[in-house]
């Protein structure tokens, strides 16, 4: 029980949870579209909002070894993807703090201020 409070991020294209539109993160904050996750393409971003976070898990992933924290949205619960806390090889230190999002779990749309601009 209790609210849950959502943040707001504005920007151009955004990216929500596709399960219930709850807005995650926008263009500005992708860093890669690189990635491969669970259910294929994955992409990497510096800061997305209205999550929850596992528990910190060692695994071991194609670049090394890694420790993440399952990400799910704060809204609807669905796993989203997941966030690095820290990576034991030095060229992959970049992507601690960063997250991963799911391709097919998120939905990309245009927002508010693209419209204003567009008139
Ligand atoms: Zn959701």
């Amino acid at each position: 029980m209790g609210r849950i409070f959502l943040e707001h991020m504005g920007g151009v294209r955004l990216f929500s949870c596709a399960s219930c539109d709850t807005v995650l993160t926008n263009r500005h904050e992708l860093i890669s579209t690189r990635f491969t996750g669970a259910t294929g393409r994955a992409f990497l971003f510096n800061r997305v909002v209205n999550l929850n976070y596992s528990e910190v898990q060692d695994r071991v992933m194609l670049t090394g070894r890694h420790m993440v924290r399952d990400v799910s949205c704060k809204n609807c619960d669905t796993k989203l993807g997941w966030i690095y806390e820290f990576a034991t090889e030095e060229n992959q230190r970049y992507k601690e703090g960063k997250v991963i999002l799911e391709r097919a779990l998120v939905t990309e749309s245009d927002g508010m201020e693209e419209h204003i601009a567009n008139d």
